[in-house]
């Protein structure tokens, strides 16, 4: 276990942005989690996460180390800090087949529980079989199966209990069958003779669209998907009959930040990406309370064009 003591987080979160914690833990996967005393924050790799202000408690973290055990020909268990990616690329060297959508997301295995991660039309709810946790509140180790982590879009039973569960392993159920997931448009019809080319195909069609962190920091999409009432569909409709809808009555947040214009525009150091408008990016050592400004403008902006609120996905602190 490693303790730090007044750091600065800008290497702790894909924003880039350069607060304080009064103490950063730094867990191994050997060590015992030491009790906390006063407030307490948990992060994985901080890539959906925008810091606004010096952290005066402690943030705790896992290490990035590799560390996994397949337990079972088709059951794997890995450390919730290793790098989600790193577990995939894994998954697929050794015949393990389900993950490769959900190739180069950002962020850890622990935070692949709490966030519920999607992309290509794959969820994470679909492959983990259990969670084991580290209760800091009651100071017991537990273990939730599926069921008990209420899996819901991007969402789970851990957001609703923020830094109380220390997620220290996740174990997956994958199949040795590679049974290619084209659900997603892009990437319907393409054949992809091996799992691994769908992983490439998959992570090129991602950065095509995405700032990469190492370039450009973001928590990646900022606003959730807002969800309406038939009227306002209804309404929408009306003016713009080309907006897209998906089931049920949800909405494209990035389509409604570019319709209002925002795409690519700037506003202090913080930014809306040019190729995605879901996305704000830091456009030069931007502060937290930048990007909090520009992300409430753009709120302020849709409600007055669309009548729709957008909420954010990224976790402001
Ligand atoms: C460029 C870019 C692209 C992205 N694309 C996608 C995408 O396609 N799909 C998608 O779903 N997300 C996407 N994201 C968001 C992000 O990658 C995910 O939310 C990811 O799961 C965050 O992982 P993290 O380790 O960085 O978690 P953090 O951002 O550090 O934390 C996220 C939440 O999880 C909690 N948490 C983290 N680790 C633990 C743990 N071990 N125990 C308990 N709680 C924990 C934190 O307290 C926090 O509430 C993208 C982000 C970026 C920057």
């Amino acid at each position: 276990m490693k303790v730090f003591e007044n750091i600065s987080l800008k290497e702790y979160n894909t924003f880039g942005i350069d607060v304080k914690a009064r103490r950063l833990v730094v867990i191994e996967p050997d060590d015992e989690v030491p009790p906390q005393d006063g407030e307490v924050q948990v992060i994985g790799a901080g890539s959906n996460m925008v810091f606004t202000k010096d952290y005066d408690g402690t943030v705790i973290t896992l290490s990035n180390t590799f560390h996994l055990s397949p337990l079972t020909s088709h059951l794997v268990t890995a450390w919730g800090g290793m790098v989600m990616d790193d577990l995939i690329r894994w998954t697929l060297d050794n015949g393990l087949y389900g993950l490769e959508n959900l190739s180069a997301i950002p962020g850890t295995v622990g935070a692949s529980a709490v966030q519920n991660v999607g992309a290509y039309g794959a969820e994470a709810k679909d492959f983990i079989e259990s969670v084991e946790v580290y209760d800091l509140q009651e100071r017991r180790h537990c273990t939730f199966s599926n069921a008990d982590c209420h899996f819901a879009y991007r969402d789970s039973f851990f957001k609703h209990h923020p830094n109380r569960y220390l997620i220290l392993r996740v174990t997956y159920r994958l199949s040795r069958e590679f049974v290619p997931n084209l659900s997603y448009k892009a990437l319907e019809g393409q054949p992809h003779a091996s799992a691994q080319q769908l992983r490439e195909a998959i992570t090129e069609l991602r950065w095509s669209k995405l700032p990469r962190p190492e370039e450009h920091g973001s928590a990646g999409s900022f606003f959730k998907n807002p969800v309406v009432d038939d009227a306002v569909v209804v309404r929408l409709k009306v003016d713009y009959p080309d907006m897209p809808v998906y089931p049920v009555n949800k909405l494209s947040a990035g389509w409604l930040i570019d319709k209002a214009g925002w795409k690519g525009r700037t506003q202090g150091r913080a930014g809306v990406w040019p190729k995605n408008a879901l996305v704000l990016y830091n456009a030069g050592d931007c502060t937290g309370d930048e990007v909090r400004a520009l992300a409430a403008a753009i709120q302020q902006d849709v409600k007055q064009k669309f009548g729709v609120a957008l909420d954010p996905e990224a976790i402001i602190i």
